[in-house]
Order: C-alpha cells, then structure tokens, then sequence
C-alpha cells in the first residue's frame, strides 16, 4: 500500500524559494574583489538568481548544460549556485588552483558552456583561452563599470547578464534526481573525475549538516564558510543556510588572519568552517596581537584533512570555542562523520579533550559505515581493527559524470581510500590513506604527478615523493630520488624544471638523493619505508 503523501521532489529551487518565503530579510554578507563589503539578503538573492536563469535562458542555456565557475566565496557565486541548479543547468564549480593542464582538462571533458570568472583569475583563463573547446560565453564576475581589459572571447560582465532580464522567471518543476552541481576531485590517480551531485542528494545533505550533532544551524547562526566554494560546494554550506535562513558571510579573496578576523566581529559571527591550514595562523594572529578572540563565535568546524591536536587543544582550552572536527570526501556531497563528544568526555580537562577530538567521529544519519580488510572481509567495530572506510548513502556518488569506471564494491559501498578504525559506536579514527596522495593546505598533490614529472629532468632516473608532516599546511611534499649524473642535480635545477608543469604549492620543499629507492615484489616503489625513514618533519 502506497503512503497517501503529497509528492514533492527535493529541488535546489525549494531551497531558495523558502529561504525568500520565510527568511527574506536574513543577511547574505560578501567582503568584494575591491574589499569592500557588500550587503544583501536572501530575497535579493532570490531575485536576482531568478534574473541571472531568465537571462541564461534567453541566451540559449538549456537543461543539462554545464556552466563552470571559477570564484571566490562571494554573493554572485552564490547566485550562480542556486539561479543555474535551479533553472535544471549544472553548476560547475572548478578549482583556480590547479595546474592550468588539469584546469584545460576539466572544463574540456565537462564541455562547459558558460565561465564565470572572478576578475583576479583572468590571467589563468586567458593563458588557456585557445584550448578550451567549448566555453561559448565568459561572464566576469564584476559590475557593468568594472568590466576589466581581456582577451576572453564573448566576456560580459555579470551585472550587465542580470540586467538582461527583469526576474519574472519560474523554475521548472524537475526531477529530483537530475544533476544540480558538479565538482571534480584530483584526490584519485589519474585524470580528476567529476562527482555529479544532483537535486535530491544536495537538499538531503543540507538536512544532514543542519542537525545539531552536525553544524547544528538556524536562523540565529551567522555562518562564515571559509571553505572555497570550489571545495564541494564549500561543504554544503550555501544550501543548508538557505533551508535554516542563517546569515551567511562571504570571505571573497580575503582568507588571511587580518581579513578573517575582521569579519568573524564585524559581522557577529557564529560559526565558520574550513581547513586547518587556515586556523593555524588564524590563532596565532590572535596571539601574537593580543587580540581577543571575536565574542560572537560559537563553534569552529574543522575539516578537509586532519586537524594537529595542538590546534583542537588551543581552540577548547586557549579561546573557549567549540572545536568540532568533520570528515568527507568531494564524493560525499561531503559530509560523512563529525564528532561530537560524549557529556563525560567534555567534562575533561581540554588537553585530554582534544586527544578525544583528533577522531573523525560519528556518521550522521543518511551516511553508514564500514571497514573492510585487505582480502575483502568486513571487519568489526572494535577500535582496533583497521582497513579501508566503505560508505554509503543518499548523498554519496555511485560512479563520476561522463565516466565508465566501476568504482562501488559489488555489494554498492563506495571505497574511500582512507584507512580507518571503526569503534562500537562508529565513530572514525583514520590511520592512513590506501593512496600516496598528499595533502597540503587543503590541496591534493599527486604523487604520482610530481614523480613523473621529476624523472623527465634529465639529471634524475628514479623518484619518489612523499608527504612530510607540516606544522602550518599539515603536509608538505618531498622528493627521493636517484641521479642520472655525478654529481647529481642541484635543488635549483630539479625545481625549475618542476616549474614548468606544477603549480607552486605542488612543488617540493626538498630534494633528497639516493643510491637507490627500497623496491618491492611487484616492482614497486615501498613508499612505507620511505615514510618511516623521512615521513617526520
Ligand atoms: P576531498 O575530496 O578533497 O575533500 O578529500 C577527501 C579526503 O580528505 C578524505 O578521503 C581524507 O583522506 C581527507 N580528509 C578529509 N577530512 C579529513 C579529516 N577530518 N581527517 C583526516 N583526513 C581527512
């Protein structure tokens, strides 16, 4: 027997649409490319994500299509998340800090149509403008007035598209199943694939985030998502915050300590999110100018890679904020666990607490669990038994867009990579990664790419890289490797050749030569004893 309930998919659009209905006069705060502040509201945001879908259609965007983006956390990125989703296009969020190959790639396999470019990343897309096959349009994300010189063919500036059309538009009524957003992850091997989020999975995420174990948001929450909105759609923020009518404060380009500060007061901040390479300096600034920490803020949310316990220890104990410690993946919308610590575990003394706080914790409901070992046996939840975390749930992918890779187990559990244990209350601690991909400032460096790259110079036959622990950006890249010449290469030398393909951050901090690499059964680089030699900084 069918249940007598009314059938109403879950749409990006009922997201906005109820943020305007009932907390239209709720703020939308956005620190601009110039640093001043700009100020809205979610019914402004309303129309005007109504104007830019009118004015998109009206140029011949139609369902399906894909519109990248490549934008600071700002109002306009903003609008452009919740107008193109909800007009059925896909809103495709990409990261400017990748190499401008991976960035050529991207847009091209995604065969995106539109690019909306804040103007500081102009420079990036003119360099590649001749490779992209597809971009008919680029919108740059500034005023009418502020139109900057560029080469882009088709470049508009974005107030003058919304002045295109008058907001007399109404969303289509989709399905709920029908892509919304998509955002490629390089965390893998090989070419980034894109996670292919759609209607349902991002309103029942916004859900799954608002619960009070969760970021547990409301109405009275002001939110700063430090997070790139790049970075899986700054973790859901901008979609949850509509559903609960929070405040939502934008960073734009400002994410240094000055900047950050200046707004977790201006703005009575309660609760801000991002990577831990941003709060360790965040705190020392506080520290170094005495500032007091800003009255309004309530609780850090901490995530992206693993937090240093003397930061969770500083944030409890040092400035009197709830530290609360998350973990996911692009290919989780991203939310899979946060952790919330039991009533007698808080009652301890910060510096036991944050040892507490250094596991990923607990999954919300809609996200299950699993560890499984190396010979595809399930293991038990005891804390102690460690193999690869398996998840599962409404909002975790089930394959990449245009890809034929079979990435979920046959029984439909999604591999994360991560290492983990599991406790009798599943509550996560991650031990490692199956890959050799390191993480730096929030940013994946491939390995393999850096590898493969160094065994081109000339000097060099054999490389390894791997990440060393990093105080401020959690790791950092070395590279091991066995010279082609006597004497070997200078460091110089191996990074101006790098230069040519990596970006900066993917350089390596050190060079380090050796007679051979440690070589294993299959051919093999063993990375482990490479770690264990080098891994500690
Ligand atoms: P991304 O898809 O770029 O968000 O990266 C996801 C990966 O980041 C996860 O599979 C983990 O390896 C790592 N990660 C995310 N959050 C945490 C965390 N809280 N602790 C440790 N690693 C994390």
């Amino acid at each position: 027997m069918r249940g007598r309930m009314m059938q109403m998919p879950l749409l990006v659009s009922s997201l906005i649409e109820h943020a305007y209905r009932v907390h239209g006069d709720r703020e939308v705060v956005s620190r601009t490319m110039d640093g001043s502040v700009h100020r809205s509201s979610w019914g402004e945001v309303r129309t005007r994500s109504k104007c830019l879908a009118g004015a998109l259609q009206a140029r011949g965007i139609v369902t399906a299509d894909r519109l990248a983006t490549l934008g600071w956390n700002t109002h306009r990125h903003l609008e452009i998340y919740l107008g193109t989703s909800s007009m059925g296009a896909v809103c495709h969020t990409v990261n400017p800090r990748l190499h401008p190959s991976q960035l050529v790639y991207i847009l091209n396999h995604a065969a995106d149509r539109v690019l909306f470019v804040d103007p500081p990343f102009l420079p990036l897309v003119e360099a590649v403008v001749d490779k992209l096959d597809s971009i008919e349009t680029h919108v740059i994300l500034c005023g009418a007035d502020e139109l900057p010189d560029t080469s882009l063919p088709g470049a508009i500036s974005y107030e003058e598209v919304l002045a295109e059309h008058d907001g007399e538009y109404s969303w289509p009524v989709l399905d709920e199943n029908a892509a919304s957003a998509l955002c490629y992850t390089s965390g893998t091997t090989g070419n980034p694939k894109g996670a292919l989020y759609s209607h349902r999975s991002t309103v029942l995420h916004a859900y799954g985030i608002l619960q009070p174990d969760v970021f547990g948001l409301g109405r009275s929450s002001v939110v700063l998502p430090i997070v790139p909105m790049f970075h899986a759609s700054a973790w859901g923020m901008p979609y949850a915050t509509a559903a609960a009518g929070s405040k939502l404060v934008f960073p734009g380009p400002r994410l240094d300590p000055e900047g950050l500060t200046e707004q977790l007061w201006d703005e009575a901040v309660t609760h801000c999110a991002g990577v831990p390479s941003v709060f360790i300096p965040l705190l020392q600034h506080w520290r170094t100018t005495g500032a007091e920490r800003p009255p309004s803020l309530e609780m850090m949310v901490i995530g992206g890679s693993a937090p240093p316990r003397a930061l969770i220890e500083a944030i409890e104990g040092e400035f009197d904020i709830v530290f609360r410690h998350a973990w996911g993946m692009t290919e989780m919308s991203p939310l899979g666990s946060s952790n919330v610590l039991t009533p007698e575990q808080r009652a301890e003394p910060a510096k036991q607490r944050s040892a507490y706080h250094t596991k990923q914790g607990r999954p919300p409901f809609g996200v299950e669990l699993r560890i499984v070992g190396e010979d595809g046996d399930i293991l038990p939840n005891d804390g102690v038994a460690f193999g690869e975390l398996q998840v599962r749930g409404p909002w975790v992918v089930d394959g990449y867009f245009a890809s034929d890779e079979h990435k979920l187990t046959p029984d439909g559990w999604f591999p994360t990579g991560d290492v983990a244990t599991l406790d009798p209350t599943c509550n996560i601690h991650i031990t490692d990664r199956t890959k050799d991909l390191i993480k730096s400032g929030g940013e994946w460096i491939s390995s393999i790419d850096v590898e493969n790259t160094a065994m081109g110079h000339p000097g060099i036959t054999m490389a390894a890289v791997i990440g060393v622990e990093d105080e401020k950006w959690g790791e950092r890249p070395i590279l091991i490797a066995v010279a082609a010449t006597d004497p070997p290469p200078s460091f110089d030398s191996v990074i101006e050749y790098l230069e040519g393909t990596l970006a900066k951050w993917q350089l390596p901090d050190e060079v380090i030569f050796v007679d051979a690499l440690p070589m294993g059964a299959t051919g093999k680089v063993q990375k482990t004893q490479l770690r264990e030699k080098y891994g500690k900084s």
